[in-house]
């Protein structure tokens, strides 16, 4: 079965070699307090670093769930309430799971057709403000260039960011933004367990200000421990390990996106041949690395079988979405032939 799925999605192909390396080097028994595993940490970050151009005056942790990082950032970070801006059901979610917490969070839904516009946010003062990069659900992004805006728009606010199925696959400018998260089984193609965060000093500044720390995963105690290459708790090791081997091996992202872009552009081709539609007319406010394709049920359920006969895993559509759309995941970690091989089946079917 070649997977599609956005998540968690296909691994890179050099994983087994990387996990049998970890069985030889002993990672899975190490100690989260040895020289071994604070070496280890080191470099992940320093890669982290280096591949996805993170600023220096920027720090890195290492968590275990873009959840999980939904629920750090409710804790430690929101005082005087959020404002969560979304189109579909993971910015949803967050909204949902943040006011269960704070009880201060507002919404500020929008059309999976437009775009996001900067002028129209009005976040209260010192509020916390929420933005999904990419919503995985249906397929579309908030670009760069909108998040630019809103950065100069709101200078003084602090923006939190859920890149989990872009970041490691398009270029993300952190400058846009004081905290972002991803966990690594979508675009980092890893599996499920880990998740990465990205935090701006002035992002720090504003926890070590708030001093919250009841929590075993406050970012106060986080950034503490990771000070001293650490964790506060027994970490996905083997993740951390996987996560620093296969970026080892990889180029800056910012030169792998334009591969991402194009494959991107094929897919559109594709569905233009086969007479199947986007879900998302507005090809402006697409996502570059999910793909969603809208049908009628029959369609959708014909397609989705066929694929599954012929060993391919398409997304199911999500939430609402699930009878009228499936979704194809544009992860670096698909190789050309797996691409070709699904294009095939899709030229192949009778419409
Ligand atoms: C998958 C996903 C999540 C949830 O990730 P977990 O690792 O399951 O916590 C959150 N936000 C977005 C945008 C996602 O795609």
């Amino acid at each position: 079965m070649i997977s599609f799925c956005p998540g968690p999605s296909r691994v890179y192909a050099e994983i087994p070699r990387y996990l049998q390396d970890a069985c030889s080097e002993g990672i899975m028994s190490i100690g989260h307090r040895s020289d071994a595993f604070m070496r280890l940490m080191e470099e992940a970050q320093l890669l982290v670093r280096q591949r996805l151009a993170v600023p220096d005056d920027y720090s890195v942790y290492f968590l275990s769930s873009a959840t999980e990082c939904w629920e750090i950032i409710a804790q430690s970070l929101v005082t005087h309430g959020s404002l969560h801006v979304y189109n579909g059901a993971f910015g949803k979610k967050w909204f949902y799971n943040t006011q269960k917490i704070t009880n201060t969070a507002r919404s500020h839904s929008f059309d999976r057709e437009t775009l996001v516009s900067p002028g129209g946010l009005s976040p209260h003062q010192h509020e916390l403000v929420c933005i999904t990069q990419n919503e995985t659900s249906n397929g579309t992004q908030v670009s760069g260039e909108i998040l630019a805006q809103i950065r100069a728009q709101y200078e003084d606010h602090i923006i939190a960011i859920d890149a989990t199925s872009s970041m490691a696959g398009i270029h993300l400018n952190f400058r846009h933004g004081d905290v972002w998260f991803a966990s690594v089984q979508k675009c980092f193609g890893l599996p499920a367990g880990l998740a990465v965060m990205i935090s701006s000093p002035k992002a720090r500044a504003a926890f070590m200000q708030k001093g919250e720390q009841q929590h075993y995963n406050s970012l106060l105690t986080v950034d503490a421990m990771m000070q001293k290459n650490q964790t506060t708790h027994t970490p996905n090791v083997l993740d951390i390990y996987l996560l620093m081997r296969s970026l080892r091996d990889r180029q800056p992202i910012r030169d792998a996106e334009p591969k991402l872009k194009q494959r991107y552009e094929g897919w559109i081709e594709v569905l233009r041949r086969t007479r199947l539609h986007h879900l998302v007319e507005n090809e402006a406010a697409r996502s570059h690395t999910i793909i969603a394709v809208k049908d009628e049920p029959v369609g959708i359920a014909r397609i989705k079988a066929g694929a599954q006969k012929a060993g391919f895993g398409l997304g199911e559509g999500y939430g609402e979405l699930k009878s009228t759309t499936f979704r194809i995941a544009n992860f670096p970690a698909i190789t050309d032939s797996e691409i070709e091989a699904l294009v095939q089946f899709f030229l192949g079917l009778q419409r």
